[in-house]
């Protein structure tokens, strides 16, 4: 099971695209903007979406690929998110208002896009892997998302502040070969990362205490235009021992 990376940046700009990974045909973490690089023939594709929170830079496309389903005869999809999360999509993003509402559409009964609620810790089958909810910390209800795959696992901190109970979970999965976690500021901004739940180098350093020996560690929602500046302040801050790149739209991860 091949993990791609579609969009990995905090905003948007020529090269880069918002949150969304592809995890084998058929899943997607996440549904910013990153998701409109795909062709339609594997936008259709799509069967379900494992979303974080409800932050637009991670399910502002979500309208979108509904829109494909539905205009392609797709089997639309279902979203796999907390209950305050789904909440947010139906009040905001599926009122009716700013788009269609394809939580209604074609039918109440079988609409495009399905909400599926559930709980940190909870799993979610996909084809050829697994998926488990697991602990964040923002400034809105948010998960991260681990992935079993045959042979690896990888995890994704999604956004969030420090919160420990996620590294001692991924610790303790022994497949575990990659976890990619955001960093939003550089480490002079870390009192703007603690107030709006987001994560600086310093922040992140400790908590990779419990993290094993040869997980590779990659670095997501780094900020449009100050990507290079925030990846040499992150080598500098974090343990030698940890070996850490940014990803970015096109990197791959084989589960
Ligand atoms: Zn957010
Ligand atoms: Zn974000």
């Amino acid at each position: 099971m091949l993990v791609t990376a579609l969009g990995t940046s905090a905003g948007i700009g020529r090269g880069v695209a918002t949150t969304s990974f592809l995890v084998g045909a058929t899943t997607l973490i996440d549904c910013g903007s990153g998701v409109g690089t795909l062709p339609v023939e594997r936008l259709e594709k799509i069967e379900r979406v494992l979303l974080t929170h409800s932050h637009l830079d991670h399910c502002g496309f979500l309208p979108f690929l509904a829109d494909c389903h539905a205009n392609r005869g797709g089997p639309g999809v279902t979203v796999h998110s907390q209950p305050e999360t789904l909440a947010a999509l139906r009040a905001h993003l599926f009122s009716g208002a700013l788009w269609p509402d394809y939580t209604r559409l074609p039918t109440p009964e079988n609409p495009w896009v399905r909400l599926a609620p559930l709980a940190v810790g909870e799993r979610v089958a996909l084809d050829g892997g697994v998926a488990t909810a697991l602990p964040a910390a923002h400034s809105v209800p948010a998960i991260g998302w681990l992935v079993e795959g045959p042979r690896r696992a990888f995890a994704f901190t999604g956004d969030t502040g420090p919160c420990p109970a996620f590294w001692d979970a991924v610790s303790r999965v022994p497949t575990l070969s990659d976890v990619v976690s955001e960093v939003s500021y550089l480490n002079r901004d870390s009192a703007s990362a603690e107030r709006f739940g987001h994560l600086s180098a310093e922040k992140l350093a400790p908590l990779l205490a419990s993290l094993p020996d040869g997980v590779r560690l990659w670095v997501s929602h780094l900020e449009p235009g100050r990507e290079d500046a925030m990846m040499a302040e992150i080598r500098a801050t974090l343990p030698s021992r940890v070996e850490v790149a940014a990803i970015r739209s096109g990197d791959t991860i084989a589960l």
